[in-house]
């Protein structure tokens, strides 16, 4: 085991090294994959869709147009950092650098994983998806994937969860609406409608709506953010057009298009979708999650962690596509801040538990 996560370790700090922020790190990113997947007897597909490569990996009696039994996700790409956030460097039994954590020991483990089933010529089905742009736009990536046709009986996303295993995760909706007032002379407000107060009045109805009352088990509720607001001109004016950009973060079970009904209902201008993704929820009692939770129990020494995401992952694509799936990665901190690490002991038990659940998933 310790000869692999030292693998796993090197493997990382090359992808931490490529600087995966923009399409040529990417590409760079890639082509190490691809070069150590083929060295290793991995069987590789190559795709690309607006610029960035990507890559399926296969063993077993699989192919692209296969049902694999067990599919691993994983982003190679990392969100932008200091200059000395993208050289590598391990201390006090932690590997230090930009994406350490999220995600790429995780995506370099699940390397490690199709590699060493390569090498049992087994008969298990497998695949290993590497894609460029999860932090940005996943639809690029995974999302195309899935659309090419690339399916699975469960998927597991390497995301940072500290060994818990994410079942459920929240949909998003990004709107912009824009709102009208009525303009004025600075001087005599009372003559006009001001736009900007009118936004913030309809913002605050909004978080007064009904969509906004719904609570589960794993959460209190949607969030509401006011994330820009763009309005006036003259500052002797009394604006009259406000656009305000919402990022509603919903529940499973709630519908983006039942959310939007409730907001027309308020009647601004005009209501434009920036985004949606759809939510994540997968039964705690799903067989793969149970074989799942068995696994990290035999490593770990404690029962599995359930846990509910705020933010979404490219799980959202595997859940429209009526693929179960899970974050699940290894031990860390600081994603997307600084300091980022990620454990080094974590990678260890982290393989140990993908072999061990892929294995029962054979057995099953
Ligand atoms: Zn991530």
């Amino acid at each position: 085991m310790l000869r692999e996560v030292q693998e796993i370790v090197e493997l990382t700090k090359s992808f931490i090294r490529a600087k995966a922020i923009d399409a040529s790190g990417v590409t760079q990113a890639m082509e190490i994959a691809e070069s150590w997947l083929k060295s290793r007897g991995v069987r590789v597909y190559k795709e690309r869709n607006q610029g960035l490569p990507m890559i399926v990996a296969f063993v077993g009696p699989t192919g692209p147009q296969d049902r694999a039994k067990v599919l691993l996700n994983g982003h190679l790409d990392v969100v932008p950092g200091k200059p000395e956030q993208f050289e590598p460097y391990e201390s006090g039994g932690k590997l230090f650098g930009r994406g350490s954590y999220d995600m790429l020991a995780a995506a370099a483990a699940m390397m490690n994983c199709v590699a060493s089933l390569a090498n049992k010529s087994s008969s298990q089905a497998v695949a290993l998806m590497l894609v460029p742009s999860e932090e940005t736009a996943g639809e690029i990536g995974t999302g195309f994937l899935l659309q090419k046709g690339v399916t699975a009986d469960f998927a597991i996303c390497g995301e940072p969860t500290n060994l818990g295993i994410a079942i459920q995760s929240k949909g998003v909706l990004q709107i912009e609406l824009e709102v009208s007032g009525k303009a004025a002379h600075g001087s005599r407000p009372w003559e006009g409608e001001n736009a900007i107060e009118n936004a913030l009045h309809l913002y605050k109805q909004i978080a007064e709506l009904p969509f906004m009352q719904a609570h589960s088990s794993c959460y209190n509720g949607p969030s509401l953010n006011l994330a820009r607001i763009a309005a006036g001109d003259a500052i002797n004016r009394v604006p009259d057009k406000c656009v305000i950009a919402l990022d509603i973060r919903y529940l499973p079970g709630q519908q983006w298009q039942a959310i939007l009904e409730e907001i027309r209902g308020l009647a601004p201008s005009s209501i434009k979708v920036i985004s949606t993704g759809a939510p994540v929820c997968v039964d705690q009692n799903d067989p793969h999650v149970l074989l799942l939770a068995q696994a990290v129990q035999k490593y770990t020494g404690s029962p599995a962690r359930f846990i509910c995401q705020h933010g979404a992952a490219d799980t959202r694509f595997f859940a429209e596509a009526g693929i179960p799936s899970v974050e699940f990665g290894p031990v860390g901190r600081n994603h997307h801040g600084e300091g980022e690490y990620v454990e080094v002991n974590s990678i260890g038990t982290f393989l140990s538990i993908l072999k061990d659940f892929i294995e029962r998933e054979v057995k099953a």
